[in-house]
């Protein structure tokens, strides 16, 4: 291996229009961002209610760090287990309605670790064909037998579920809320089909965290899904998206909680999240449980954002939620379009293989609750005006 073979693989993903570099923020996250020295409204971010900039929960971390100091200085088992995490998880026991939760130190980690855990080489997992990174990553270090279902598609999941003969463990994981496409998993059918195949069923809330049900905990809430003697169902979420904050959660029963503070590699085998954190997730849980009002001002926002978007012909696929794509096609045109947005004042990163799948790259867009409905609606006037010259629309 030489310099050189690097550089040639960087020069193919050129060539395809697949190479990747890093856009600099030189402000907080917030409904605008500067980058190259000029103010953009940003279409990008995952900080739904727009709390990643919040006084409170600045405040918060300050003073977490004041109290507790900057480090935790060691894994959670050694001796990284501080005050706030036991206060943090149980918030958020509370706040997701279950009996008990554990924190990991990013949403990767959560689910790598859960399943890595739960599963091994004699077990078999069904798992949506949209589902993220971490998800199929976690999948591969178990070594279980995976079958793809088509996305969303219950009955293909059924099909799946009923001809998986011989296996131990059956699970099945879903996102909810879907990262790249912003629709929504029929999480009580595909709960009625883990019960039906008495297997495991984890749901990845980290889109619906904050976003989804009448106070924003999650799919669960949305949906009116209690928990269910006899399957053991597992929420994973994140406080780094619609939180404003870093790090992840399990949300369930006790006893799983136990199980993976012994299994789970990339609980035990890292540094526990720092004070500073760890207070700015607690705050941001308070907020949101005492009021709705950013909740309602990031639908609000989604809804006529989304509207718009459609009436000019956009194609923004299945969206219900606050991550509504702009279908393009090629990664050329979708480069194109997102350089074009860039020069107008917008950043929406330009979204292709391998993240989603070939020929459906897009411009993922999200709104939030800290956009004001005067800049929504420039960039509506934007996307047109683009849309147009590039004749998407
Ligand atoms: C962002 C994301 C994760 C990873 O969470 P991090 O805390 O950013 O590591 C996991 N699952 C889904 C669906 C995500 O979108």
């Amino acid at each position: 291996m030489r310099l050189k073979d690097l550089e040639e693989e960087l020069c193919l993903l050129k060539a395809q229009s697949l190479y990747r570099n890093l856009k600099r923020i030189d402000s907080p996250q917030s409904d605008m961002v500067t980058i190259d020295g000029r103010e953009h409204i940003s279409l990008c971010s995952n900080n739904y209610l727009g709390l990643a900039n919040h006084r409170t929960l600045k405040d918060a971390a300050i003073s977490a760090a004041e109290k507790y100091g900057t480090g935790a200085a060691a894994s959670r088992l050694i001796s990284g287990n501080m005050a706030l995490h036991e206060r943090l998880e149980s918030i958020t026991a509370s706040f997701k309605q279950t009996e008990d939760a554990l924190i990991f130190n990013t949403g990767y980690m959560a689910n790598t670790g859960i399943i890595q855990s739960l599963a091994s080489d004699k077990d078999v997992i069904f798992s949506d064909e949209l589902n993220h990174a971490s998800i199929i990553d976690g999948c591969r270090m178990s070594r279980a037998t995976v079958f793809i279902y088509k996305h969303r598609d219950v009955d293909n999941l059924r099909l799946l579920l009923a001809g998986s003969k011989g296996f131990g463990k059956k699970i099945i994981i879903t996102e909810s809320v879907f990262s790249m496409d912003g629709d929504i998993a029929p999480i009580p059918d595909i709960k009625n089909a883990a019960i039906e195949h008495d297997a495991i069923l984890i749901v990845d809330d980290a889109h619906a965290t904050g976003v989804l049900g009448k106070i924003g905990r999650g799919s669960s809430e949305h949906f009116g899904i209690k928990p269910d003697a006899g399957l053991l169902q597992i929420q994973m979420g994140t406080y780094s998206k619609a939180l404003g904050s870093f790090g992840a959660y399990i949300a369930g029963p006790m006893v799983l909680k136990e199980f993976l503070i012994n299994k789970a590699r990339s609980f035990i085998y890292t540094t526990a999240l720092p004070p500073g954190v760890l207070g700015a997730s607690i705050a941001s849980i308070k907020i949101i449980q005492e009021n709705d009002t950013l909740l309602k001002r990031l639908w609000d926002n989604t809804r006529f954002f989304r509207e718009r978007l459609k009436g000019l012909g956009f194609n923004t696929l299945d969206s219900e939620t606050p991550i509504i794509p702009v279908l393009i096609g090629s990664a050329e045109d979708t480069i194109q379009f997102s350089e074009r947005l860039f020069q107008e004042g917008i950043f929406a990163a330009p979204i292709r293989p391998p993240t989603v799948p070939e020929g459906s790259c897009r411009i993922r867009t999200t709104i939030t609750a800290a956009h004001s409905v005067g800049n929504i609606e420039y960039c509506t006037e934007i996307f047109e005006k683009v849309g147009k010259e590039l004749r998407i629309i």
